[in-house]
């Protein structure tokens, strides 16, 4: 019945990288639509896809 069927399924974490704000994942709303409070910047799922990728770009800065 979903479009998307991951390992990940409905449950999860929102996360702000930028000062570690989280949200419980809302099944209707992806995270990157989520706001972050503090910040305003989108919210990455934590642990998924998109947050992994930035994690690896900010290593290669050297910034982590
Ligand atoms: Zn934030």
């Amino acid at each position: 019945m979903s479009q998307c069927k991951t390992k990940m399924g409905s449950g999860g974490t929102c996360l702000c990288v930028n000062c570690g704000f989280t949200a419980p994942h809302q099944p209707s709303l992806p995270c990157k639509e989520m706001k972050c409070p503090h910040c305003g910047k989108s919210l990455f799922r934590e642990g998924g896809e998109h947050h992994q990728l930035y994690l690896k770009q900010q290593q290669k800065k050297g910034i982590i």
